[in-house]
């Protein structure tokens, strides 16, 4: 089949979705090209729309062989009579950046001065340069239209050239009532479709409300762009196909970007930070005002500077455009872009001797108070070459360390294909499979060949398909004190601090190693008092939200909902002597707070002792052959300067927070419970028992997620010895080989066997649902991270709590009174034997065959 008869049955194919076929491949752009080379050119409107609209900017493949043959035209190498080579030129300035930037400013100096003259006029409009900027220096000084781009862009001319927000955006609603999470406009069952935006789009609140798609194409009739508006919008994970979806169907079209679109408008009385930045970075104006008069339907004037909405004429909300550069990043496209063409203006500007532009607004930066930084001050101040960053500060902060999953990886990859980068600029960005790995979908085995390459390739490091859960492998690369970002909400570093981001931001930091940072403020919850027998961290984790609520620090309802952690950072002390692998568990559910990020203050020595193990760990990774070797070096080499003099930042001791929470550990007596289906909604135990309307008979129980360590599985393990068949479903996930192999050394898989369990490779598993399911309707028992509606299985109720209480509600098959627990916790897990239990992988210790064998 020719390359259009296949083009276009794909395109009916897709067309009966109701989506725009696929960006076309390197090899079918290769095929364009040749038809476009004949004389005469066949079908020619046609074959030049597929041409200029339908191949991927940046440096896809595609966009490799549309810019080769572009280059070809304007040096005169290849004859194509539908294009001329000024065409060429102006084709090319569409590409955005990467393959396409090298022609343009060759074309500089072309003998033709209209190709120069178009060159440089589109040079003006491009923004990831890069490199290439010195290229354009130095031909400036003979050269007079690479001058006059130099001058563009020290003007800013690429962003005065863009239109100006408008004062007043006549908008029609689409209301999603109550909490809208990112699973609701994302759901992880369908994942592997994420970077076919439109495809993906059409699974967008598909379990949430009726007909959304049908009810927003009728909504676009009354001829206004749709306003995405909800009580609360985006709560959980930082997946950018959320915002994607969002303005798939609400945003407008890019020129020369197939099946993308920018803008939008999103109105939450919350917003979750993580998708309002995503959506900044996207190009979306998100605006957080009162929707409760605002219905599916209503048509309102948006006035974005007056900071109030109308209804019929009638005042229905009002608000402040925050942050105060917001009508910057819209017009610019972005945050993203605007981060990048201001800098690319500042580069110029400096190179010319000029003073500092007054064209954009300037983040406004609070006064300083004097006091004392927080832990997480001081990190992101030493992220900047500050003592300190005072809440409010817009930085752009350095970022060492970056963390890619696979269901977000084809998304990344794909901005770190808009941004044109052929390397990575952070020290170390990895790449897991941990998500897909279990029951790989034709598309997951596509991506698990093809994403190490792109991620090495750049200097990335690439894990491979069951190895493990991000975090657990990615917290073993992270340097104390240091700052990073991860496409995963649970990127939530034990030592140093993480940012999550969306992809887009994400890509952005693994490409330029900084990220753009709103500093917030900071929530401190402080343990004191002792911990008492059978009482484990992760009723600790639960403890945060328990104690919060009896102080109305945060409620369960969702409508006027209070959280005290939402977008603050959450800093935790009090527990110095844990071992890093345990305080990952405190700072791992900060992402179930919706905070920010997170600190856990920890003492030196778990820290040497982690990093000791870890530089092993690395070692024998590049023994094994993971790429990129020289990045896994230079990690090694960070971390062994940091054993040589090892020191940790402190908080100061009058450090300010917007809270500080005190929880007596003394009075911690039972396990606590997060209720289906809230993380938030958490209860002891016997409060559990009490309220009738809690189930108390279990079906499942999942032991697993990155919430888990080694230990909990050893401790599964001895209140199943000798014990036969679990009475509920059991589920058993290790979060990486290494604990798999040495589990199995340990005869912990001939006890999991006896009792029935499944078992899976390493990996997310349950906890992501994206794949192996619970039964529809189960009463689920959790050691995951969240438990939201049909995540873990349609209709699933899910209470999520510590790994001990899963193992006793597995072998009775119900929830224990708290006697119960407490005789069996007594009796398998504490005292001498705790010890043995609670032992974690310390890779330094190993016999050398034992560590080849782990780590192969
Ligand atoms: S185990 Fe769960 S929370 Fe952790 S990375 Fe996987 S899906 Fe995310």
């Amino acid at each position: 089949m020719s390359l259009v008869e296949q083009y276009r049955a794909h395109t009916e194919e897709r067309a009966k979705l109701g989506i725009p076929p696929l960006p076309l491949t390197a090899e079918q752009t290769r095929s364009l090209n040749a038809l476009l080379q004949q004389n005469p050119v066949q079908e020619k409107e046609y074959l030049l729309e597929l041409f200029l609209e339908h191949i991927s900017p940046g440096v896809d493949d595609a966009a490799l062989e549309k810019a080769a043959f572009l280059d070809g035209i304007v040096k005169g190498e290849i004859s194509c009579s539908v294009i001329d080579s000024v065409e060429a030129v102006r084709i090319l300035g569409t590409m955005l950046g990467g393959y396409n930037v090298k022609p343009l400013i060759d074309a500089l100096s072309n003998s033709n001065p209209a190709i120069c003259e178009a060159a440089s006029e589109m040079l003006k409009k491009t923004l990831l340069v890069y490199d290439a900027f010195d290229d354009v220096v130095s031909q400036s000084k003979t050269n007079k239209y690479a001058r006059e781009v130099l001058e563009s862009w020290a003007a800013g001319e690429w962003f005065s050239s863009r239109p100006v927000i408008s004062e007043k955006i006549t908008l029609t609603v689409y209301k999603v009532p109550g909490e809208t999470n990112t699973d609701d406009l994302s759901p992880a069952s369908e994942a592997f479709t994420r970077s076919d935006i439109p495809l993906h789009a059409l699974c967008m609140l598909g379990s949430k409300m009726t007909d959304p798609i049908g009810t927003i194409a009728q909504l676009k009739t009354k001829g206004h762009p749709l306003a995405y508006v909800g009580d609360v919008v985006g709560t959980g994970s930082s997946r950018k196909s959320g915002i994607n979806s969002v303005q798939w169907h609400m945003g407008t079209d890019i020129p020369a970007v197939p099946n993308k679109r920018t803008g939008g408008v999103v109105i939450g009385g919350i917003i979750a930070p993580i998708f309002f930045n995503t959506a900044e970075d996207s190009g979306a104006l998100p605006v957080q005002a009162d929707v409760s008069a605002m219905e599916t339907g209503d048509v309102i004037d948006l006035y974005p500077f007056d900071g109030k909405i109308e209804k019929n004429g009638e005042v229905i909300a009002r608000f402040e455009l925050t942050p105060n550069t917001l009508a910057d990043e819209v017009r610019a496209g972005g945050r993203i872009p605007l981060i990048i063409g201001r800098n690319l203006t500042r580069k110029a500007r400096k190179t010319l001797g000029l003073g500092e532009e007054s064209l954009f607004q300037r983040p406004e930066q609070p006064a300083d108070t004097g006091k004392g930084y927080t832990l997480a001050q001081k990190m992101i101040g030493k992220a900047c070459g500050l003592a300190g960053v005072r809440p409010g500060m817009y930085v752009e902060a350095e970022t060492l360390t970056v963390g890619s999953q696979d269901t977000t990886g084809a998304m990344t990859r794909d901005e770190v294909k808009e941004f044109a980068a052929l390397s990575f600029s952070a020290d170390l960005v990895m790449q897991s499979f941990c998500h897909t790995s279990a029951y790989p979908k034709p598309s997951d085995i596509t991506l698990h060949r093809n994403l190490p390459f792109f991620i090495m390739s750049r200097g990335g490091v690439s894990l491979k398909p069951g190895d493990g859960v991000i975090h657990t492998w990615l917290n073993r690369m992270v340097l104390p004190d240091t700052l990073g970002t991860g496409a995963d909400s649970h990127t939530r570093f034990p030592i140093g601090i993480s940012f999550p981001g969306g992809s887009g931001l994400v890509a952005f930091a693994g490409v330029t190693g900084t990220m753009p940072l709103n500093v917030p403020e900071s929530v401190l919850v402080r343990f004191t008092g002792k911990l008492q027998n059978g009482i484990t961290l992760r009723d600790l984790v639960n403890a945060i939200p328990w104690v919060a609520m009896k102080k109305g620090l945060l409620t369960v309802e969702k409508k006027g909902k209070k959280n005290v952690f939402a977008g603050r950072i959450l800093e935790i002390e009090g527990l110095p002597d844990l071992k890093v692998e345990q305080a990952f568990e405190l700072s791992d559910a900060s992402a179930e707070r919706s905070a920010a990020a997170c600190t856990v203050r920890l003492d030196k020595a778990p820290v040497i002792e982690y990093l000791s193990s870890n530089i092993e760990l690395l070692e024998q990774m590049i023994k094994e052959g993971y790429g990129d070797a020289d990045t896994l070096r230079r990690r090694i080499g960070k971390m062994q300067d940091w054993l040589k003099n090892p020191t940790l930042l402190e908080p100061d001791a009058d450090a300010e927070y917007a809270e500080v929470i005190e929880i007596d550990m003394s009075a911690i007596t039972e396990p606590i419970l997060a209720c289906p289906n809230d993380p938030d909604d958490v209860m002891t135990l016997s409060e559990v028992l009490r309220d009738e309307k809690r189930p108390k008979v279990i079906d499942e129980v999942f032991v697993g997620s990155c919430m888990t360590n080694i230990g909990h599985f050893r401790a599964l393990g001895e209140v199943f010895r000798g014990k036969g068949v679990a009475s509920a479903k059991l589920w058993i996930v290790p979060p990486t080989k290494m604990d798999m192999k040495k589990l199995i050394e340990e005869g912990y898989y001939a006890i999991f066997g006896a009792a029935g369990a499944r078992i899976e490779i390493p990996g997310c598993s349950l906890c992501m649902g994206n794949q192996a399911r619970v039964a529809d309707n189960a009463v689920v028992f959790s050691t995951s991270t969240r438990n939201f509606d049909n995540r873990m299985g349609t209709g699933a109720q899910v209470y999520l709590g510590s790994a001990e209480l899963a193992a006793v509600c597995a072998l009775l098959g119900h929830l224990p009174n708290k006697d119960e627990y407490m005789e069996i916790f007594s009796r398998h897990l504490s005292g001498s034997k705790a010890e043995n239990i609670y032992r974690y992988l310390n890779f330094d210790k190993l016999e050398k065959a034992e560590l080849e064998l782990l780590v192969d």
